[in-house]
């Protein structure tokens, strides 16, 4: 890591809980691998101080914040100006803080799931049937840029009826709520429920495995571990199966290259997210 000086500049993660954020060594090896004279911090912040912490971070010249739980509508509200897909989600996870201070929010997670398709699977999802399991924050982002996208149809299947309906309606025309049976015929699964995650909810699936299989490409959001049982199960059974690793690293070369107008050194990034 390059020496820290008096012209450094900064750059973080505001949360709670982030100390198991991986986002600072995907940064920091960032700016190490393209000489940027930047560090990025994890700052734990409490629920309801995420304008304080903003407005502090603006105040002592940082470069950006990126944004997570519990704090992502709370930055919506805080920043100057929004870009679409932050205004349509009402969610900021990067905060840009420009020369003069002024503060846009934007929500890089759905072109990081996009980035990260095609990264991993050549997967143009234009034309293609779609299911999304699960109605939270990613999901949503996900629903969006499936529709940005130009599928064919994204079905959302979710335990609370609201949820998935308000999530489908984010893919306009070509979205709609469904069961798991839309999964069999569907040319892409995705898991943004944090069923899988290492924790209390490890073992479960977020949806049977006898409706995946081989022509289909399964993305489970989940990165705790890097191959759950689902993704594993799908795997087996013939899919081309992938972690959520790529949606993290490439939502976070979105915010690298808002914060220094260069291009992301995304295998660098990649390989620190897989470093314990
Ligand atoms: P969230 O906003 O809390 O949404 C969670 C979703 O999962 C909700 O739709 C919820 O359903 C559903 N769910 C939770 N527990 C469930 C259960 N026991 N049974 C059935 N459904 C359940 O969370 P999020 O921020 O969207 O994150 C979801 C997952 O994606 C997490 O594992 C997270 O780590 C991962 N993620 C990954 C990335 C990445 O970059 N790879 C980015 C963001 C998130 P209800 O609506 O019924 O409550």
């Amino acid at each position: 890591m390059p020496a820290i000086t008096g012209t450094t500049r900064f750059a973080g993660i505001i949360g709670d809980p982030v100390r198991h954020s991986r986002s600072p060594a995907i940064h920091n090896a960032a700016y190490a691998a393209t000489g940027i004279d930047m560090v990025y911090l994890a700052f734990e912040v409490a629920r309801g101080d995420a304008a304080a912490a903003i407005d502090a971070a603006r105040r002592l010249g940082a470069v950006g914040l990126s944004v997570t739980m519990p704090h992502k509508a709370d930055a919506a509200a805080a920043v100057d100006d929004l870009d679409d897909d932050a205004a349509a989600l009402g969610a900021v996870n990067c905060v840009t803080i420009g020369a003069d201070g002024r503060l846009r929010g934007s929500n890089t997670d759905g072109e990081g799931f996009l980035r990260g398709l095609d990264h991993d699977a050549a997967f143009d999802p234009a034309g293609r049937s779609c299911v999304v399991l699960g109605a939270g924050g990613a999901a949503r982002a996900v629903i969006r840029a499936l529709s940005g996208a130009r599928a064919a149809d994204v079905v959302v299947v979710n335990r609370s009826a609201p949820a998935a309906q308000a999530a489908a309606a984010l893919g306009g025309r070509i979205g709609r709520v469904g069961s798991t049976a839309a999964v069999q015929t569907a040319d892409l699964v995705v898991n943004a429920t944090p069923l899988g995650m290492e924790g209390p909810a490890a073992g479960e699936l977020p949806c049977p495995v006898e409706v995946l299989g081989p022509g289909q490409v399964v993305i489970d959001l989940v990165y705790h571990p890097l191959e759950t049982p689902w993704l594993k199960a799908a795997r087996d059974r013939g899919a081309r199966g992938y972690n959520g690793v790529s949606m993290l690293v490439f939502q976070a070369a979105a915010a690298f290259e808002r914060w220094t107008g260069r291009p992301a050194p995304v295998d660098v990034m990649i390989a620190a997210a897989l470093q314990d």
